[in-house]
């Protein structure tokens, strides 16, 4: 069985879409690549279980759609997967209902969609398009090696098969059941980076100081996991974590043999406690922290000062953290479990440790007055001109379906629209009491803040050598970038 995994080309003039790995969807006028890590686990999984597979990530390829019709025709794989997204998944099924008309006599692709989006709303996508099958959860490496191994026997009665699967039957969408998180992550194997093409990943990205750079994931995803606008609880209600030794294990390789430099973990938030203690320790016992830098999702108050000094000795470096608001009643609202001080606290700390903290703040809550919004702008603009903050990226919020932000949205007529491609942060969708264009304003505004002079000479007295240099110059592109992002 040939099968293809796929991120077919997004052609728009609004930019590249931001699709791997995304908590948050976003077109970027300087493209950033993100490795995508459980589809390149299902590649893993699905080459190791014997079936032959092909990674075509045609958007960090650039490729354009005839390329890619032209690759499938050739190809004629029997399975064709992809990862979707709310902004995207109406271009997704426009892709999938042309490599149906690409169906001879003797070849019939399979198409396979999975994502935060399709489980939210799987029988969407089946009435909207051709789809086969949709993937609830989030081990959908797990699920499409189940679905492949069902398909392969010609066991189309899915009796067998593990819940969270939804397919066609005489006419009829049906599934295997709500989908379970009782995979163990420790039996996982280390991703085939040759396979998954890592250089595609491992130099247009931000976080990395250093490159080769590339991603791991220990946990899957968030241990608080109760954000009420993030959509990825929706496939990780549970948290996991794989076991220490584990994680060093395939760090090692990623230094022995393809000598990289830095390591983003994508882990939603980073594990803590004994966990972290452990991890530090064996980085720093096997002399990794003397060949790598590291990096890591973190959550404002979860840890302290000894904590962050620990993490800096094992050579972690940037620790990014979600500043979505600096009023308390909106932490309260989107069930963040945060004090305001805490935000300080924590990037001082943190940055006291000498480690760089990068803020990613969010602007355009619909219950937010323009007075509280401009209080997590200027508390965003502080954070980064004393310092506490090295970077930052500003977005609006989102709430993408199956979140309950989403639930509460609807159920209170505060969404403007409900057509997807809408969802892609270049406007609001929640109606606001403050007029959009000052919100864009804000955000513009925000990144703007790093072309300021304190912030300017800041910089440029931390610089210490030529990648300090090469980085910095890199970020401010990537500024420029962004302040296009979300100009009109
Ligand atoms: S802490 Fe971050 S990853 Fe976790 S639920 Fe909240 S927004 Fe999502």
């Amino acid at each position: 069985m040939k099968i293809i995994i796929s991120y077919p080309p997004i052609e728009s003039t609004k930019g590249t879409p931001l699709l791997s790995q995304n908590r948050q969807f976003q077109y970027f006028k300087e493209p950033t690549y993100i490795y995508p890590i459980v589809p390149a686990t299902a590649a893993t999984l699905l080459k190791k279980a014997g079936y032959q597979v092909i990674w075509n990530d045609c958007i960090a390829q650039g490729w354009s759609y005839q390329e890619f019709i032209n690759f499938i025709k050739e190809e004629k794989p029997d399975l064709i997967a992809f990862e979707t997204k709310t902004p995207v998944v109406k271009q997704h099924w426009r892709v999938i209902d042309d490599l149906k008309k690409l169906t001879t006599d003797k070849w019939r692709p399979l198409t396979v969609l999975f994502g935060d989006h399709v489980s939210a709303l799987p029988e969407e996508s089946f009435q909207n398009s051709k789809v086969d099958f949709v993937l609830t959860g989030g081990d959908y490496d797990f699920l499409l090696l189940n679905l492949c191994h069902a398909l392969s026997k010609h066991k189309l009665s899915f009796n067998d098969t593990e819940p969270g699967i939804y397919y066609r039957e005489n006419g009829q969408v049906k599934n295997t059941g709500q989908f379970k998180l009782n995979h163990d992550l420790n039996s996982l194997p280390f991703i085939e980076r040759e396979l998954t093409h890592w250089q595609l990943y491992a130099y247009k990205n931000g976080n990395y100081k250093l490159t080769p750079g590339t991603y791991i994931m220990s946990g899957r995803d968030c241990w608080w996991h109760r954000c009420t606008f993030c959509s990825w609880p929706l496939l990780y209600p549970e948290f996991r974590v794989r076991k220490v030794d584990n994680v060093l294990d395939e760090i090692g390789i990623l230094i022995e043999k393809y000598h990289i430099r830095e390591i983003m973990d994508d882990t939603g938030t980073f594990p803590v406690g004994d966990w972290l203690r452990d991890f530090c320790s064996g980085v720093i016992k096997r002399e990794y922290n003397k060949k790598i830098y590291l990096d890591c999702n973190m959550r404002f108050g979860a840890l302290n000062q000894e904590e962050y000094k620990l993490m800096k000795k094992a050579n972690f470096r940037l620790i990014l953290f979600g500043l979505e608001s600096a009023n308390q009643k909106t932490l309260n609202r989107i069930n963040k479990n945060l004090k305001v001080e805490e935000i300080i606290e924590s990037c001082k700390a943190a940055r006291c440790a000498g480690l760089f903290p990068h803020i990613t703040i969010m602007f355009g809550y619909p219950w937010e007055s323009y007075e509280e919004a401009l209080n997590t702008w200027k508390l965003g603009k502080w954070l980064l001109q004393k310092g506490y903050a090295h970077t930052m990226q500003a977005t609006v919020v989102i709430p993408y379906p199956g979140s309950p932000l989403f639930e509460e949205c609807a159920s209170k007529k505060l969404l403007k629209t409900l057509n997807w491609e809408d969802y892609d942060m270049k406007h609001l969708v929640m109606r606001t009491e403050v007029p959009e264009e000052k919100i864009m304003s804000l955000v513009q505004s925000m990144y703007k803040v790093s072309f300021s002079p304190e912030f300017v000479i800041r910089k440029l007295l931390s610089l210490r050598d030529k990648e300090d240099l090469k980085y910095s110059i890199r970020a401010a592109k990537k500024v420029m970038g962004h302040i296009f992002d979300f100009s009109k």
